[in-house]
């Protein structure tokens, strides 16, 4: 069950060290990453809070985010498959994508409505990405079970359809990066806004994890233990912000 974020004891959330953070419909207001958000991200920073940008956008948009964001470091990218480190070659974090036969099976589950390639697919290796193009979660939830019978997973965000054959897993990406990081999953919160985030969700994994207002609608198989109670990026600042508050106390 998820419970407003203004009861997670304080000491829970205190304890933090590190924030693993999707991005579209996380840290963005209107599609943008938000001046509130860089300006609450500059402040923990400085308290010491490690902030994982944790996409499931292409290699190469996050790794111009890990570049230029001002306290970024690293990013994962396409839902955990790909690690994104300045000045170093990308990391394939999953086994290497079946990508004909990932098309093939586009085509066969969508031949009403067929998907449409994401115009970043030139730098994307990890996964094969579609637009949503407006598609409902019932309509998305017909393709994933008609994409399972073929043995490929299918994940969704608020923009984006994702097939591979590994199990998409940001959580999973996560917990790699941590060790590297040399930080224990008690001290990482997580924070998220849509189905593909429900790695980073997962029970048992990390010290706090934490969705959106958004994902009151949503219907989910790893629920976060919170919610905040503002969308997107002023969700993001609220958890943040209640990070903040607790360590200059
Ligand atoms: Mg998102």
């Amino acid at each position: 069950m998820t419970l407003p974020l203004a009861k997670l004891p304080p000491s829970q959330l205190a304890a933090v060290r590190m924030l693993a953070t999707d991005i579209d419909g996380t840290m963005t207001v209107n599609g943008r990453i938000s001046l509130e958000v860089l300006h609450t991200w500059a402040i923990a920073d400085a308290l010491g809070l490690r902030v994982l940008l944790v996409t499931g956008r292409s290699a190469g948009e996050a790794l111009g985010l890990a570049r230029y964001l001002p306290h970024a470091r690293w990013a994962v990218a396409e839902n955990g498959a790909r690690l994104l480190i300045p000045d170093q070659p990308p990391e394939l974090l999953v086994p290497p994508r079946p990508t004909e036969h990932l098309h093939d099976v586009a085509q066969q589950i969508a031949r009403d409505q067929p998907l449409r390639l994401t115009a970043d697919a030139f730098a994307r290796v990890g996964d094969l990405a579609f637009e949503r193009d407006g598609r409902t979660d019932a309509e998305v939830l017909e393709l994933q079970r008609r994409a399972a019978e073929q043995g490929v997973h299918l994940i969704w965000s608020s923009v984006h359809i994702h097939l591979s054959t590994h199990q998409p897993d940001k959580g999973a990406a996560v917990l790699k990066i941590a060790e590297r990081w040399d930080v224990a999953p008690e001290a990482i919160a997580t924070i998220g806004d849509s189905h593909n985030d429900e790695g980073l969700w997962q029970a048992q994994r990390f010290g706090v994890t934490v969705g959106t207002a958004e994902v009151a609608a949503l219907d989910l198989r790893h629920p976060p233990a919170w919610r905040t109670a503002a969308y997107g990026g002023s969700g993001w600042c609220e958890l943040v912000q209640a990070w903040i508050s607790l360590q200059k106390n």
